[in-house]
């Protein structure tokens, strides 16, 4: 399969939409599964109480556990809670478990509430065995402390739109929240990745949809649309990313584009071109 080259640098990302079920999720995984098939290292963080990325890479996430919870609560090291998928060596993932879901209360008390998830990153990241060319975040659909870690930790948001109605829906308030965090948290943030995913180039409204968001997005919005396709919707159920269960689909095929474009997209790559 094709290799590419990689910056050195750790390029970290928050998938982010604040409407549910536009596949966040699946973006996550199947992204970070198609830049590991191009030879990247990439730790994937669950933060969904949810645990749908962590079912989906293959990892333990039952409540017995170590998770993100457990990074963000008690201050465990990153190290001690991330898995690999049976998937790969370079496939990682920091699982998220029902806990997770008491997090966001337990959170508004304690010291360094936005900063929990950047600080056990950094700390992870300075072990020199733990070089990583992508961190990808799963967020859940809220606005709440979780998301705000993500936000702070990362450096790249990433936006799925799935082209269907309302698809611009939402999407204000989330370049607000972005905004804002870049004011008060993180200046570094900024919107530099936009998928159009769930596309189906039979209708008209899928086409209308993307024309719309290209227009609003030029830059930001990747060449690459992933189809809307049974296979990357079966995945999960054998604990797999799309890449993994049907490697020559059309979504995985499409994921693969995309990971390429996002690899070739890095503005701040040393040595140009
Ligand atoms: P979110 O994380 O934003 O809630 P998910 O990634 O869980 O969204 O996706 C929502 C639903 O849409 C899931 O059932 C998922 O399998 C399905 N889905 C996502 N992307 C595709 C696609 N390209 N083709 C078909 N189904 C998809
Ligand atoms: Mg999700």
């Amino acid at each position: 399969s094709q290799k590419v080259e990689f910056s050195g640098r750790t390029r970290v990302f928050t998938i982010s939409n604040q409407k549910g079920g536009v596949g966040k999720t699946t973006t996550a995984v199947n992204i970070a599964a198609a830049l590991v098939s191009v030879g990247a290292r990439v730790l994937v963080i669950d933060l969904d109480p949810q645990g749908n990325a962590s079912t989906a890479l293959g990892v333990a996430h039952n409540a017995e556990t170590p998770s993100v919870y457990d990074v963000l609560i008690d201050e465990f090291p990153l190290a001690d809670i991330v898995q690999t998928s049976p998937e790969s060596p370079n496939l990682l993932c920091a699982p998220s478990t029902i806990h997770l879901a008491g997090a966001e209360i337990e959170l508004v008390s304690q010291v360094a509430r936005e900063h929990r998830l950047r600080g056990a990153l950094i700390d992870y990241l300075a072990i020199e065995d733990n070089h990583l060319d992508f961190v990808i975040i799963d967020c859940p659909p809220s606005l709440g402390l979780l998301t705000i870690n993500a936000f702070t930790a990362a450096e790249e948001v990433m936006i799925p739109i799935q082209c269907e109605y309302y698809a611009l829906e939402g999407l204000s308030q989330l370049l607000g929240s972005v905004k804002m965090i870049q004011k008060h948290l993180n200046p570094g943030l900024h919107v530099s990745t936009i998928l159009l995913t769930m596309y189906d180039g039979r209708t008209r409204l899928a086409q209308q949809v993307a024309d719309e968001v290209r227009s609003h997005f030029e830059h930001e919005v990747l060449e690459t649309v992933i189809p809307r396709s049974v296979r990357v919707s079966e995945a999960p159920s054998f604990g797999q990313t799309v890449i993994a269960y049907d490697g020559q689909s059309a979504g995985a095929i499409a994921y693969r584009e995309a990971a390429v474009e996002i690899v070739a997209r890095d503005t701040t790559k040393k040595g140009g071109s």
